[in-house]
């Protein structure tokens, strides 16, 4: 059995010895991480052992997720799917940028390219959720005063903002109401980011990729989905007949 990787070619003076972290700021929690990874093996990898081993060489997840990065959400937890079936990348406040060329260094463009060209899914999620503190930031910039890598990315809800901004037209606004508001809109406009990538247009319209919006009450468990006939968030609920 392998106990120690050697990486002797990197040279690299940080990190934690495990069974050190007495003394070290955030003791506790890099204890609980610890343990968890000991707990993991132990317990829950047990259950899917078999599953796990199927999985040694090759991944066929059916769907691409686009989730916050908020530590609240966990995409297989509320999609009751295992390890395998979902295909995620995670930002602040659950944006797409638009399709571009770069040479720049993309996370979520490059996701989203190797989930539909090399891992071709059938679905691609943009799931947003209550209390989202990046859809928050955008009506109070003060949070991010120095945060501008934030501020910057944020930029990609702004048309959200606008929106907003129309719909209240000098009123002054629920703040209750607004927050909701703009997680939902930030949905809906990510979607629409979506169909800037060529390959997504291409397979939205020849029917072999679905694309959905999902909005996820935190407190509640419930999750909403876009019809785009009633141009609304319903809930993914129990239905009775076919
Ligand atoms: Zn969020």
């Amino acid at each position: 059995m392998i106990t120690v990787f050697e990486v002797k070619n990197y040279l690299l003076n940080i990190s934690i010895k495990y069974g050190n972290c007495s003394k070290i700021s955030g003791e506790k929690t890099l204890k609980k991480l610890f343990d968890g990874i000991i707990n993991f093996k132990e317990n829950e990898f047990l259950k899917y052992k078999d599953h796990f081993t199927s999985l040694r060489r090759k991944q066929e997840p059916h769907t691409l997720f686009i989730g916050c990065s908020d530590s609240r959400i966990d995409p297989a937890l509320i999609t009751n799917t295992l390890p395998g079936e979902l295909f995620i990348v995670r930002n602040i406040a659950n944006l797409v940028p638009h399709y571009r060329e770069t040479a720049e260094y993309v996370a979520t463009t490059s996701a989203i390219e190797y989930a539909l060209k090399v891992l071709k899914v059938d679905n691609i999620v943009v799931c947003g959720h209550s209390n989202c503190g990046g859809c928050n930031a955008l009506w109070n910039e003060n949070i991010l005063k120095n945060s501008p890598h934030t501020k910057k990315w944020l930029e990609l809800a702004i048309p959200v903002k606008r929106n907003i901004e129309k719909y209240y037209n000098l009123r002054m606004p629920d703040v209750i109401e607004r927050e909701w508001m703009t997680e939902q809109f930030n949905v809906v406009e990510q979607m629409k980011h979506l169909l800037t990538y060529p390959e997504v247009e291409k397979k939205y319209k020849n029917k072999t990729l679905n694309i959905m919006g999902w909005y996820y009450i935190i407190e509640t468990g419930d999750i909403f989905n876009y019809n785009p006939d009633s141009r609304s968030f319903e809930l993914i609920q129990h239905r009775d007949g076919p």
